[in-house]
């Protein structure tokens, strides 16, 4: 079989693949504990349910327009002004197959081949591959000062003549950290300056703790939606803990939305009828559920630190917002590939190589799932790895002896 070159170096989403991974243990009944996973245990809103259900009830689930329906746009329209203070236009929005469609859709109608897009460490990991699928140039800058927080002199340097566009996730999958808003102030400045696109993937940007604000790019320009280089995705799956509902979003000017819509007429089509009236209930519903999320989240958040910050060797600046973190491990292994299958086989916990993210020597830990899950995970962790942890705990119900340290 004669597979493209382009799809053969496109690697598997690791994330996904370790998902399957701790399916089938747990199809075997092994109990697995997922520290992987980066979507928040809680029930879908009800308003979501609800404008769904009616949906559904009508019988009437015919395509919509390409770009989404007129009554979730003006969801979307009225989310924007409120949550990043921005009038725009129907036309300036493109409703698409959850933010990873809204995602590839803006770098396939940006990037030409050999075109740079700088991805700053640790990314998302998805973030390279969409840019190599387009027969782009994905430059990976890593703060040189060996922090989790981007410097404006390090992407300056990455900067060159095909650069097209910078892409930041502020808060940061997978570090949780939150950027300092002078620095997004920077970064537009720079980018409205030079006419590079700035893509910024806000998905968890109401995910934030202790008071900390993820400040919108748009704070930082006078221009308008036609002109700025400014552009924003996001959606309801991590805000609304509505993953599988796949809806995400797009502002941008008129034209990179009349293009990115006719890229989508010919892949997808519409998202599903159903979930953009589900998303329309979210939007339009009681927001005192974001806040509780958000709340719950960050309670996650003090657990696994507090957990953390008795694990012998382990080093982790505290996550602002989103919900992960992202520990050195480097006092037990550099290879973090070779540290996460070791965990998965002795403790049956899952995380996600650090390799993955761009950053070595680390591992991703997600606390969106429950306090019991956060804190018996970390132990298990600690029982495998701290020769200074006791050396017998129960996995599941029976009863394990550490026999390798
Ligand atoms: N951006 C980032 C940073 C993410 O973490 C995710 C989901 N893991 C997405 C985009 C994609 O979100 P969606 O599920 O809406 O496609």
């Amino acid at each position: 079989m004669s597979i493209s070159q382009l799809a053969r170096s496109i690697v598997d989403s690791p994330t996904l693949r370790l998902n399957e991974e701790a399916r089938l243990l747990r199809e075997r009944g092994l109990p697995v504990i997922h520290l992987g996973i980066g979507e928040p245990k809680n029930k879908a809103p009800i308003n979501a349910i609800l404008s769904a259900a009616n949906k559904l009830n009508s019988g009437d689930i015919k395509y919509t327009p390409t770009d989404g329906t007129p009554s979730l746009k003006k969801a979307i329209i009225k989310y924007t002004e409120e949550n990043y203070n921005r009038i725009v236009a129907p036309e300036n929005v493109i409703v698409t197959n959850g933010a990873k469609q809204s995602l590839f859709n803006v770098i396939y109608s940006l990037v030409d081949p050999q075109d740079e897009v700088i991805i700053l460490a640790p990314y998302w990991v998805s973030y390279p591959e969409m840019v190599k699928m387009v027969y782009g140039v994905p430059i990976i800058v890593t703060p040189k000062d060996g922090t989790f927080y981007p410097r404006m002199e390090d992407i300056l340097e990455a900067v060159s003549s095909y650069t097209k566009a910078i892409i930041v996730n502020n808060p940061n999958n997978p570090s949780g950290m939150v950027f300092p808003p002078e620095f997004i102030g920077d970064l537009v400045e720079f980018c409205e300056s030079k006419g590079i696109y700035l893509i910024m993937d806000d998905i968890y940007h109401r995910l934030v703790f202790d008071g900390t604000k993820a400040v919108p790019g748009y704070q930082f320009t006078q221009k308008d939606i036609e002109s700025t280089k400014v552009i924003v995705t996001n959606g309801v799956s991590k805000i609304y803990g509505m993953t599988g509902f796949r809806i995400g979003w797009v502002i941008a000017n008129r034209r990179l939305v009349e293009v990115m819509t006719n890229v989508q007429a010919q892949m997808t089509s519409n998202p599903a009828t159903i979930l953009q009236s589900a998303a329309e209930g979210a939007l339009n519903g009681i927001q005192s559920y974001v806040e509780s999320l958000r709340l719950t989240i960050e309670n996650n958040r003090n657990v696994i630190m507090q957990e953390l910050r008795s694990f012998n060797g382990i080093r982790v600046p505290e996550p602002q917002g989103a919900f992960y973190c992202l520990p050195d491990f480097r006092a037990y292994q550099d290879n973090s590939v070779e540290l996460a299958d070791f965990l998965l086989k002795k403790a049956l916990v899952v995380a996600v190589p650090g390799i993955e993210f761009g950053i070595e020597g680390h591992l991703r830990l997600s606390f969106s799932g429950t306090v019991k899950d956060i804190t018996e995970g970390i132990a298990r962790m600690k029982w495998a790895l701290d020769p200074e942890s006791p050396r017998e705990i129960y996995i599941g119900d029976r009863k394990m002896i550490r026999d390798w340290l």
